[in-house]
């Protein structure tokens, strides 16, 4: 097993499979300009099998696909089908905006995907569109309840809490979990190459973060009560509402300092290994693929440079990349 320098297990490896997207939330892109990576650069279907091989072989059992929205990615079938057949991966997952979910969902379930994570930072229709730009709420809606129709199970939908957007809306977002078997999390914006106007009257720099803690004050009518969730690793708390069908959870970099906790590893689109979501550093990849050459050294240097912890209170904000071509 991987263990770092800090004594963390690290079993958990997310993979954006392309920095592409059909969105582009206010948090995430910009709204025009955005450069794709050229096709050459992106990892190939091989590629990125390779990859996830040689990190089973070091005992991450856990792989997430992200992107950019994956979906979008024409082989994103082939790739599922070709990671859930690796020997030790045995929670295959993605995280994606649900915009094409619903002609997908059953075919990705067919391909050996266990479960989804969906995008979802507002239930009003109008506000959905001023978030992504590109994005439809009711067909995102279809979308979740065609994942969920066909297995991919439990549903758990990201929500990115801005003042000023939708902060007015977690307690409404909470009460999903009530009714349904959902995982409703809450996530605090962090500042990842996003600090520049958004335009079309959404919230200034200095009013769209949002703590842990206000969310909480906000959720109060709910009377949430924390849950002990077995086998649970990872930055994430979790709660439920009593009597509910499903839960609620909190992802809080600034607010509850949780590096301590962290578990994995990200490999972007164009074949570098990050150990921190929140910090500049990277190892390539790309080369070592060309050449054949062995992986897991690579992945065992990566571990072995993993950061403590971000420096986001220190004002130190990684800068080289959107969100999107980390995978969140
Ligand atoms: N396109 C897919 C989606 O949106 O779910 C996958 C990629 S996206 C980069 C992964 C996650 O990162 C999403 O849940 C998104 O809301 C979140 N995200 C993007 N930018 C963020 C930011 N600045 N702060 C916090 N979360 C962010
Ligand atoms: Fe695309 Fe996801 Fe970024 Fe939104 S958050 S622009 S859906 S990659």
């Amino acid at each position: 097993m991987l263990i770092d320098p800090f004594g963390r297990a690290i079993t958990y490896l997310r993979i954006s499979v392309t920095d592409r997207c059909n969105f582009r939330c206010v948090y995430c892109l910009p709204e025009s300009g955005v450069k794709w990576m050229p096709d050459e650069v992106l990892l190939s279907t091989d590629e990125i099998v390779r990859v996830a091989q040689a990190a089973a072989r070091l005992g991450i059992y856990k792989i997430r696909l992200t992107g950019g929205e994956p979906l979008v990615r024409p082989d994103v079938l082939e790739i599922v089908e070709r990671i859930k057949e690796i020997p030790g991966v045995t929670d295959l997952s993605l995280t994606t905006n649900g915009m094409l979910l619903d002609k997908l969902s059953k075919p990705l379930f067919e391909a050996g995907l266990d479960r989804v994570n969906i995008s979802l930072d507002t239930l009003n229709p109008e506000k959905f569109k001023k978030v992504t730009r590109f994005g439809d709420f009711q067909k995102v809606w279809q979308g979740i309840l065609a994942a969920e129709a066909a297995g991919l199970k439990p549903i758990k939908l990201n929500a990115v809490v801005v003042g000023g957007l939708n902060e007015d809306e977690v307690l409404a977002m909470a009460s999903l979990s009530i009714e349904h078997p959902w995982h409703v999390r809450f996530i605090e914006l962090m500042p990842v190459a996003n600090k520049q106007d958004w335009g079309n009257g959404l919230p200034s720099v200095n009013e769209r973060y949002v703590s842990v803690q206000i969310m909480h004050a906000l959720l109060e009518p709910l009377k949430m009560e924390p849950l002990i969730v077995e086998n649970s690793i990872g930055p994430e708390r979790t709660f439920k509402v009593p009597g509910a069908l499903g839960t609620v959870g909190f992802i809080s970099p600034l607010g509850d300092h949780f590096c301590s906790k962290c578990n994995r590893l990200r490999l972007t689109a164009d074949g570098w290994l990050r150990s921190c979501l929140l910090v500049d550093k990277e190892i390539s990849l790309k080369e070592a693929l060309k050449k054949g050459a062995d992986l897991e050294s690579f992945i065992t240097q990566a571990v072995i440079e993993k950061p403590e912890g971000h420096k986001l209170k220190g004002h130190n904000c990684p800068e080289a990349r959107h969100m999107s071509q980390i995978g969140g």
